[in-house]
């Protein structure tokens, strides 16, 4: 494939349907992103072990190994924790979604999809992974997020998140101690134009105080009955 000049995104495109393939490669290159193409797991780890894509577009339905499968061996390994990984799908029903965040898909997108929906969804993605802005620590006690390595210790221990877990700590972080509704939420921390579910917003506070719970930080996630969620470490707050 000729690559443009600059600094255009590759996106790894995992998908067993050849015809879904040739479609996202053209939808892909026209918006100026690099596609590389896998139809299964065997082909998408080949891929992987040689360069991380920007971003991974991954079919559920994969002969063999299930994409919800490979994610959740990605999210297992150090190298490809944090890869953006958006899941493509038929299966519509929330409870595949939900299934899918929690495997640690960052989006989830059903088929049929419109190209430019999807398009907007990985610019929305990349925008975040992008905008990691070289500031000054935060701390909460043993907290630690350090903005410039992307990185946030508890302890001095590594915390594993993910990129959307990360960027609603980083929102708590800088917002503490107020009650924000799951539409506030979804404004500051995934962008006012993506469309999802709030409840989406659920699974990933879930995610978020199962990576803090081992350190006793999980009740920093303070549920707000009714209202939404607050960050803080004060117990009078509950
Ligand atoms: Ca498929």
């Amino acid at each position: 494939m000729p690559r443009t000049t600059g600094p255009s995104k590759t996106v790894l495109v995992v998908e067993d349907e050849a015809a879904i393939r040739a479609m996202l490669r053209v939808a892909l290159e026209i918006a100026d992103y690099g596609c590389i193409e896998a139809k299964d797991a065997y082909e998408a780890q080949a891929v992987l072990a040689d360069a991380l894509p920007d971003l991974v577009l991954l079919d559920w339905m994969l002969p063999e190994v299930s994409g919800i499968e490979l994610l959740r061996r990605w999210r297992r390994r150090a190298e490809t924790h944090d890869l953006p990984v958006i899941m493509l799908t038929a299966k519509a029903e929330e409870e595949s979604m939900i299934r899918g965040l929690e495997a640690g898909a960052d989006d989830y997108v059903p088929k049929p999809f419109s190209p430019r929906e999807l398009l907007a969804r990985i610019k929305t993605i990349l925008r975040r992974v992008d905008a990691a802005p070289a500031e000054a620590p935060i701390s909460l006690g043993g907290l630690v997020m350090d903005p410039a390595a992307r990185a946030v210790t508890i302890g001095g221990q590594l915390l594993g998140l993910g990129p959307t877990e990360y960027r609603l700590l980083e929102f708590f972080l800088t917002h503490q101690g107020r009650a924000y509704t799951r539409g506030q939420l979804l404004d500051n921390v995934w962008g006012g134009k993506v469309r999802i579910d709030e409840r989406t917003i659920d699974v990933h506070i879930r995610r978020l105080r199962k990576a803090l719970a081992p350190h006793g930080y999980a009740d920093c996630v303070q549920t707000v009955r009714g209202y939404g969620y607050r960050f803080g470490r004060d117990s009078s707050a509950a």
